[in-house]
């Protein structure tokens, strides 16, 4: 990439509180699992928002009788657990069927009022890595606009501030899944964390065709070439401040 910029290599930036915003369960562990766990090690209190509960995602030879959402719902609760995430709050939009709305993004802006992140990730809605769900591009969006200005003010849906919800302001967010990284986290000590926490995603296991360690660490090896690190993920940082 011939316009590559390093913005920050190594630990993740010093953090007390991170809002990880995914569309699915799994997105948070694929995407910065990593990151996640050197945060948590470092004393970072960290909380997911996962916006859908993946209800589209099932396997053809499934037959479990439980109802596939609370699969999910668990496997997601599981893996977060796995990394030591303070909690997991559930939006429950239909899969698949996620758009940028103004009542998604008053939804995000109470999480970030409620848990006061200083780092919000979340995916990047105009990567062009076209191969993308456009569920993820639907979160990215909302939740950058949720981030900024909405949090922030209190003039965006002050009857948040009526139910004791103050205004917020995020310090940064890294967006993952972009095609503009600049930030890379060194993920080669947490490694086998990040695959124990997506092991738990059980239902899952096919998305990973070749085997999980093998794709993940395919993955995690082309993420870190660009700054010479051995396994990473890699995010676009953006300053909200
Ligand atoms: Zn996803």
């Amino acid at each position: 990439m011939s316009d590559l910029q390093l913005r920050h290599v190594g630990t993740p930036p010093a953090a007390q509180r991170v809002l990880v915003i995914g569309a699915h369960p799994d997105d948070p562990e694929f995407f910065c699992a990593g990151a996640i766990a050197r945060w948590i090690a470092a004393g970072t209190i960290v909380h997911y928002v996962v916006v859908t509960s993946g209800d589209k995602g099932i396997p053809e030879d499934w037959t479990d009788p439980r109802p596939f959402v609370t699969v999910r719902e668990n496997e997601q609760l599981a893996a977060a657990e796995e990394l030591g995430v303070q909690g997991v709050t559930f939006l429950r939009l239909p899969d698949g069927e996620v758009f940028d709305t103004l009542d998604l993004r008053a939804q995000l802006t109470g999480e970030i009022r409620r848990f006061r992140p200083d780092i919000v990730l979340t995916h990047d809605p105009l990567t062009r890595l076209y191969r993308q769900h456009p569920d993820h591009r639907a979160v990215g969006a909302a939740a950058l606009a949720a981030a900024f200005p909405a949090s922030r003010l209190a003039t965006f849906f002050p009857e948040q501030r009526e139910a004791g919800l103050e205004p917020h302001t995020v310090r940064v967010a890294l967006l993952f899944g972009t095609d503009r990284p600049d930030t890379f986290i060194d993920i080669a000590p947490v490694f086998e964390r990040k695959l124990a926490a997506l092991r738990r995603h059980t239902s899952q296991a096919s998305a990973f065709p070749g085997g999980l360690e093998t794709r993940v660490r395919m993955r995690a090896r082309e993420a870190g070439a660009p700054a010479g690190l051995e396994l990473a993920e890699a995010f676009l940082w953006v300053d909200l401040e």
